[in-house]
């Protein structure tokens, strides 16, 4: 069929705006838009069968006249976002399901080989409308807002997208758990237990520096995503564990990270503080959590009975280069599957006496578990130190002093 018959052929299912005309033949003829298109075939038309041209003025079968609605979206969409900050955006609808029907049987029955759907005029349409009147750059890939418009109610929702930051964390307290835990008594609903908190501990890692950057973004919410997890009785110092913290639908996105960095670190009051390196992508948050790095320990060991520091040093010899075979922690069986797994303990030496404790400072493999290279857990973790000495052996202090990051920056 020519172009010309299927223009009269679609004319005969109802009086058709000339967006909807014009978009049934929508991937043709670049560098018009669809009204265009549509008008022009009209004009061809009527050219052709030699009948006066008569603009469209009635109501659209296919789309009910949407398209004259276009600025009172765009003044909606500009309501919606206002007191809002940022600087792209993408537009997406919802498109009423009679709609999509109509466009659909016209292509079938007539076999249209370049028609373009409804909702991508709309999401163009509306999208450059907006972005004319709030100067607003639109993002097909990562923009800071999607804005959806559902064009059966006339109700625009608005999807702010998280920001991103990448740091290190320090933490000097121990009993600070990484991320907030529900109290788990009533599972965060609040009781007397936890004093209506909901909260086991009423501070985390998560939450410390999470807090200042809630109300500095003016977000709903702050994640912390770690390389990994340390004890909440272990203290994270050295250079800090690398971290991304996400910002969850933030009002705010032009923020000073250095007055950022400082906020957290006046408000966390010594217990936890930040070094903030750069802005972070949510693509990196995979990368940063099954971080493979290896970690380095500063412990504090308490041996039964007497040692002398060569016996101790000696014993702490036979575990440096060595596969540790460790099954799943008594301590932490109930929320991880009981399996074996195997580490190397890379390096391990002795650093002197605390209280008539041992300070023994160890490089291992991610996942290592170091208490149970201690202990021994009761035949769990072998070979141990505890098995070693054949005594009772167990960390009483544990400080992470290095894990290794990703790309810093800067
Ligand atoms: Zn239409
Ligand atoms: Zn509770």
């Amino acid at each position: 069929m020519e172009i010309i018959e299927q223009v009269e052929a679609i004319l005969t299912y109802g009086e058709t705006c000339d967006h909807c005309l014009g978009r049934f033949f929508g991937k043709r003829s670049h560098g018009l838009s669809n009204d265009e298109r549509g008008r022009s075939l009209k004009i061809a038309l009527a050219i052709a069968e030699n009948k006066p041209y008569i603009p469209f003025s009635g109501t659209c079968w296919v789309c009910g006249n949407f398209f004259e609605n276009v600025p009172e979206w765009a003044s909606r969409v500009e309501e919606a976002v206002s007191g809002l900050e940022f600087s792209t955006l993408l537009v997406g609808c919802r498109v009423p399901p009679l709609i999509a029907e109509n466009e659909e049987m016209v292509w079938s029955d007539l076999s249209l080989a370049d028609p373009e759907p409804f909702k991508s005029e709309v999401n163009r349409e509306v999208g450059k409308a907006v972005s004319a009147r709030i100067s607003k750059v639109v993002d097909f890939k990562k923009p800071d807002v999607v804005i959806i418009l559902d064009a059966t109610t006339g109700i625009v929702e608005i999807q702010v997208n998280s920001v991103f930051f990448y740091g290190r964390y320090q933490k000097f307290e121990r009993g600070i758990p990484q991320t907030h835990w529900d109290c788990r008594a009533c599972k965060g609903k609040g009781c007397e237990k936890c004093n209506y908190t909901g909260a086991q501990y009423l501070d985390s890692v998560e939450e410390l520096i999470g807090r200042p950057v809630i109300e500095m973004f003016d977000a709903e919410n702050a994640v912390l995503h770690g390389a990994g997890r340390e004890d909440i009785d272990a203290r994270m110092v050295g250079t800090g564990r690398p971290f991304i913290l996400e910002v969850v639908a933030p009002k705010k996105r032009s923020i000073d990270l250095t007055v950022l960095e400082a906020e957290i670190n006046r408000t966390a009051e010594g217990r936890v503080s930040v070094a903030i390196k750069r802005w972070a992508e949510r693509a990196e948050v995979e990368t940063l959590k099954s971080n493979k790095a290896h970690k380095k320990y500063r412990i504090l060991v308490e041996v039964d009975g007497e040692l002398s520091m060569d016996e101790f040093a000696n014993a702490l010899k036979s575990l440096k280069g060595v596969t540790i075979y460790q099954r799943t922690p008594e301590r932490v069986a109930h929320r991880r599957a009981d399996k074996i797994r195997e580490r190397k303990v890379l390096d391990i030496g002795f650093a002197g006496q605390q209280d008539g404790r041992f300070i023994v400072e160890v490089l291992g493999e991610a996942g290592l578990y170091i208490k149970e290279l201690i202990s021994g857990d009761g035949g769990r973790t072998i070979p141990s130190l505890a098995e070693i000495l054949k005594r009772k052996a167990h960390v009483t202090s544990l400080d992470v002093t290095q894990v290794d990051g990703a790309k810093e920056g800067e």
